[in-house]
């Protein structure tokens, strides 16, 4: 029998029924595995007003009272994680070790929301005038959505509506339809852990859900992750229907390896950082750009370790890389391979060769040397287990390079000599920076997000910039007469 997920709605299961579905399947066999229902503008409202109705309730319970539900929830979704990674697993097709591994970052972001009543203090001074005090105060905002990409079911959505509900908003999650499980599961975690019926709801879809959101009035703030040309999308319609907007695009990493590094680990890196979750991460290493003379050397270093990655389903133990998200996708990424050729690059190692099982959506660990700037190859985020290697001849071209791509998520950086990685990160013009860490995703408690072309708006997810996304600051100027005085008002300027 095949899975049904529908919304949730209000603290329950929506128990409509849907005019459209979509499919789910298991990336590993090819096999449709589910239906999801798809939202369109009824069920979006209802999710709205729910959280609407849920709002001055959850705005006024006490900080204590938010995080006694908080703490609660990071322990329930703590002992559901091997259920939730398996979850994830079996929709994304990552292995089930990486995908636990996506829950525990996730849970690091609800320990740093644990902490709101500390994040939420605003400022105070005394005497700004006789008997005049002016102090600051942070409020939530309403309602507020999340749109969430598919190749982090668990972790992205986790990157949002842990802070939003500390802060005291409402949340409606728009997840991707591709893997739509573990959000539903993540719903009834919420309501074991004694979140109020309507804080925390989820609406599955496509297009038509997402603009339902981005034009409904009573949404506030939109948090998106997903691609460029969608996240600008998000930006622009948002923005223009007066919401507050943080939308994280896509990625295009790359890791500069210098002459003086240790090729040893710069190839381990490469190979964890480009084909993990086959490759199908915001930040994972899509370029590695080989300083003169190493290129060769690193290239050798690295197909011999792609020769023992061990590519299978994801709830095999034994597997290091699972099969990509859906056949389309892993059609066009294989489109790659062969574009990559004719514009006169080489295929050092062809995932097409790769033994698999199945008719899964399948493509082995694929590294493409001697690639330029100008082949698709590089210009595009191929978001799949390609791994393309440039050569520059010095590092100011490698810095060139980076520089001149549209994509700042991510980069890293290989070397031995301090000086050269402190020169680095303050040149580069890109949100997150690795030394000698190919993957440098920020703790909780500083806040993730690119640059350029991946990211729109001015708010970086989770950490502070988290709390100020979330929060509307109101100063406040309060004159409280000294009894003292007998009452009597002695004056306070009120110009300036
Ligand atoms: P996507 O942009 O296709 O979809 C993201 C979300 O937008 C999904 O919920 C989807 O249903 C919705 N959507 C898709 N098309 C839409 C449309 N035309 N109008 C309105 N909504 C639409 O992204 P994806 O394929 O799910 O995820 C992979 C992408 O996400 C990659 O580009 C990756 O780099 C990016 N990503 C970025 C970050 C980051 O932190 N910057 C993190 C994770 C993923």
């Amino acid at each position: 029998m095949t899975k049904h997920v529908t919304h949730w709605i209000g603290g329950k299961p929506h128990d409509g029924t849907a005019e459209r579905q979509g499919d789910i399947y298991e990336p590993s066999t090819g096999t449709v595995s589910g239906k999801v229902d798809f939202a369109g503008r009824a069920e979006v409202d209802a999710a709205v007003a729910a959280a609407k109705a849920a709002f001055p309730g959850w705005r006024d319970a006490s900080l204590s009272k938010r995080t006694k539900v908080l703490f609660r929830f990071r322990e329930l979704v703590s002992e559901h994680r091997d259920e939730l990674a398996r979850l994830v697993s079996s929709e994304h097709g990552k292995v089930v070790s990486d995908a636990a591994g996506e829950v525990a970052r996730g849970l690091e972001v609800v320990e740093f929301a644990c902490g709101i009543p500390h994040l939420l203090k605003g400022g105070f001074s005394e005497n700004v005038s006789s008997r005049v005090d002016a102090y600051s105060i942070l409020q939530p905002l309403g309602v507020v959505a999340g749109i969430t990409p598919f190749n982090f079911p668990v972790m992205v959505p986790m990157w949002m509506f842990p802070v939003a509900i500390a802060c005291g908003n409402t949340f409606v999650l728009k997840p991707s339809e591709k893997d739509p499980s573990a959000s539903v599961r993540m719903a009834e975690l919420w309501a074991e852990a004694g979140l109020p019926d309507g804080v925390f709801n989820v609406v599955h879809g496509d297009k038509a859900a997402v603009d339902g959101l981005l034009h409904h009035d009573d949404v506030r703030a939109v948090s998106f992750v997903g691609s460029t040309p969608i996240a600008r999308y998000i930006y622009e319609t948002a923005a223009r229907n007066g919401k507050r907007v943080q939308a994280l695009g896509g990625a295009k990493n790359h890791m500069v390896v210098l002459p003086d590094a240790d090729l040893d680990l710069a190839a381990d890196a490469a190979v964890s950082a480009g084909f993990g979750s086959a490759g199908e991460r915001c930040m994972a290493i899509s370029v590695v750009v080989a300083v003169d003379p190493v290129g060769d050397e690193l290239v050798g270093k690295v197909k011999e370790r792609v020769a023992r990655l061990k590519v299978g389903p994801g709830d095999d133990p034994e597997s290091e890389m699972g099969p990509l998200v859906t056949r389309a996708h892993r059609d066009k990424v294989v489109s790659y391979l062969d574009g990559g050729v004719a514009q006169g690059a080489t295929l050092a190692v062809d995932g097409r060769e790769t033994p698999v099982p199945g008719d899964g959506f399948w493509l082995g660990p694929t590294v493409l040397d001697h690639v330029t700037p100008e082949m698709d190859a590089y210009r595009d985020e191929i978001f799949g287990p390609v791994l393309s290697v440039v050569r520059a001849g010095s590092y100011e071209e490698a810095m060139d390079l980076l520089n001149a791509n549209p994509y700042g998520n991510g980069t890293a950086i290989f070397t031995n000599d301090g000086g050269a990685a402190r020169r680095f990160q303050n040149e580069v013009e890109v949100g997150m920076v690795g030394i000698n860490v190919p993957i440098p995703v920020p703790m909780a408690y500083y806040s993730f997000g690119g640059w350029k072309s991946s990211l729109f708006g001015d708010s970086h997810a989770h950490g502070m910039e988290g709390v100020h996304f979330y929060t509307r600051t109101k100063a406040v100027t309060a004159r409280w007469l000294d009894p003292s005085h007998g009452g009597v008002n002695l004056g306070f300027p009120t110009s300036g």
